[in-house]
């Protein structure tokens, strides 16, 4: 998400009150997939009168207009990612930690598909991170 998405919002009619400008700004950069209710528990004090659904409406309006993506991968809550570029993901079984993961397209298409056009495909890895792995 970059600056520019900001003036694309207001082009798009949503109105950037403080509040969604304090989740756009807690989603930029933000490496840890957090869910709606981590985003909504990490603004509440500075927004004491900002409601849960004022923040899954915003991030529901973000990932309609591509800005960021929502994952799927872990089944207890719906997660969300800044970072819209392809890549993949490592969720662990221990603390549902998502982690990226950054390969080459090519690494995953199997030479079976070679002669179709493949334009995305996603790849989650499952099983226990480095932290829980040494518990
Ligand atoms: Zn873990
Ligand atoms: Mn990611």
């Amino acid at each position: 998400m970059q600056n520019k998405d900001l003036s694309l919002l207001k082009e798009l009619g949503l109105k950037l009150t403080p509040q969604r400008l304090a989740i756009i700004e807690y989603l930029k950069g933000n490496k840890n997939h957090p869910s709606a209710e981590e985003i909504y528990n990490a603004l509440k004090d500075r927004f004491p009168s900002m409601s849960f659904a004022t923040v899954y409406n915003t991030l529901e309006v973000l990932v309609e207009k591509g800005l960021i993506k929502e994952l799927s991968i872990d089944s207890s809550k719906k997660r969300f990612d800044p970072f819209t570029h392809p890549h993949h993901h490592f969720i662990c079984k221990a603390c549902g930690k998502i982690v990226d993961v950054e390969a080459p397209f090519e690494v995953f298409v199997p030479e079976s598909l070679r002669d179709f056009q493949v334009e995305d495909f996603k790849v989650v890895f499952t099983g226990v991170c480095h932290e829980c792995k040494k518990e």
